[in-house]
């Protein structure tokens, strides 16, 4: 009998929306609790690929400790004749929905902010070891993607060699999202659309140009390019641009026409550089969220590792709720870390003068892209972890938005005053004397209601009870 044959759980795409809770999970490999976690794909030469095998460094998964999270790491080299470099992010982009058919294993995020567990179902049916996820990875890549000729994984637990190849994995994202920084929009005539995530969000449909990434962060233009030469009838296909509608908010008919046709007609028009009118939509692999402060008139931007409640009172994960499932909501946007570098950034809605608060997790990691004129006038919860504290900050700090806010407030205050004045004079109620209600008396009960008076003296001329369907 192969080793193939004696799987010990099932591999299928019936498993993709499978959510393993903590409650069910034998254990946690990154997630929130764990710095050190991501993953890698690498372009190799052919004899540096041994085909089919599969690498443990550190304990295996029966020699971890049942309910715990731990540091994570996970390498896919591949070889082939039409493995190319530009070719490595879309590979990598795919352990996602290849890992979510392995039954009892779920896998979110991307890069360094993987997510995974293990189910103590699936543990005890015999996925106590990596090698299985390895095997069910290079099987499902090698069918799926038949350009790749060899892959070998190896698997990362060992907690100092996950932090060391964690820096080393850094540096090739932060080289890959280099590369589209120096082209823009307007000088290329194609654009790319992924739909790899509608198996959990049925209708999203990610447009990827030179100014913007996609929002899971992990397909850049390049990327997209290389997937769909080589993988013509996979997601990722190409757009031709098309007419230019609106060079500010970068509407597109070749984008309107490919989002239309590949959402089945659920949303018609995106608006790839603004938050209002045709919002682009999110999945739920998105690495941020950009949301609308009403108040303000202004963006809070948060990321994925960030803990507390933003400045709205709200944490990621609710927000999330907003952004995701392909639905087109105003105001509201996932969005790929490398896009807050894009020269097109929020472009239709102001741009960086629009941002005024970013949570300090998603700040160290774009700081660069702030303008210099504004980075002490944008605020994270360490200056305002409340609305109130934000507009005084930014009236403080003379953010662009502060004039609006100081008008806003002096219109309220205005409103509110003329509304004191044309109030009628408050009467204080008298209270006559009347007939005491001695001892209690319970009034009839309606419909489950009941009213006690208890030694009170209360005058009343009617009492009305309304319950619910309008009887009295
Ligand atoms: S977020 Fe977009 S680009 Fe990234 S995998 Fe999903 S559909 Fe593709």
């Amino acid at each position: 009998m192969s080793e193939e044959e004696k799987f010990p759980v099932e591999i299928s795409p019936v498993y993709e929306g499978e959510r393993i809770r903590k409650g069910d999970m034998h254990v946690e490999l990154g997630g929130p609790d764990v710095t050190y976690k991501w993953e890698l794909v690498q372009a190799k030469s052919m004899d540096e690929v041994e085909d089919g095998k599969v690498n443990i460094v550190g304990p295996d998964l029966n020699e971890l400790e049942e309910g715990k999270s731990y540091p994570y790491g996970v390498l896919v080299e591949v070889a082939g004749a039409q493995v190319e470099k530009d070719l490595e992010s879309v590979i990598e982009r795919r352990i996602h929905d290849f890992s979510n058919y392995v039954e009892g294993y779920m896998h979110l995020n991307q890069r360094y902010d993987i997510w995974c567990r293990i189910s103590k179902k699936a543990f005890k049916k015999g996925l106590n070891s990596f090698k299985w996820i390895g095997k069910a990875l290079i099987r499902l890549f090698k069918a799926e993607l038949p350009f790749i000729e060899k892959m070998q994984v190896t698997f990362y637990t060992d907690p100092e060699k996950v932090k060391e190849l964690h820096e080393f994995a850094l540096k090739v994202y932060e080289a890959r999202d280099a590369r589209t920084r120096g082209i823009r929009d307007e000088d290329v005539d194609t654009f790319y659309s992924c739909v790899l995530c509608q198996s959990f969000a049925p209708q999203h449909v990610c447009i990827i140009t030179p100014n913007r990434v996609s929002l899971c962060g992990a397909i850049n233009w390049f990327d997209a390019r290389a997937a769909a030469r080589v993988d013509p009838k996979g997601p990722v296909i190409p757009v031709p641009k098309g007419e230019c509608l609106d060079p500010i908010k970068g509407e597109y008919t070749g984008a309107n026409e490919c989002v239309e046709k590949r959402s089945l007609g659920a949303n018609k028009r995106f608006y790839l550089y603004s938050a209002f009118g045709y919002p682009h939509t999110s999945c739920g692999c998105f690495e941020t969220i950009l949301f609308y402060i009403p108040e303000v008139d202004g963006f809070g931007c948060v990321d994925r590792g960030f803990k507390g409640p933003t400045v709205n009172g709200l944490p990621f994960s609710t927000l999330a709720t907003q952004v995701g499932g392909g639905i087109q909501t105003e105001g509201f946007l996932g969005l790929g870390i490398e896009y807050y570098r894009s020269s097109k950034f929020m472009q239709a809605d102001g741009g960086w003068n629009r941002v005024v608060w970013i949570a300090s997790t998603l700040r160290k990691r774009i700081e660069d892209a702030i303008p210099a004129e504004l980075k002490d006038k944008i605020a994270t919860e360490k200056e305002a972890s409340t609305i109130e504290e934000l507009e005084k900050f930014l009236v403080e700090k003379g953010h662009p938005l502060a004039e609006k806010i100081k008008e806003r407030k002096a219109a309220l205050a205005a409103e509110e005053a003329k509304a004191a004045e044309a109030a009628p004079p408050t009467v204080t109620p008298t209270v006559t004397p009347t007939v005491p209600m001695e001892g209690v008396v319970a009034a009839p009960s309606f419909g489950g209601i009941k009213i006690v008076f208890s030694g009170a003296k209360i005058k009343v001329g009617k009492l009305t009870v309304v319950v619910e369907g309008g009887k009295s």
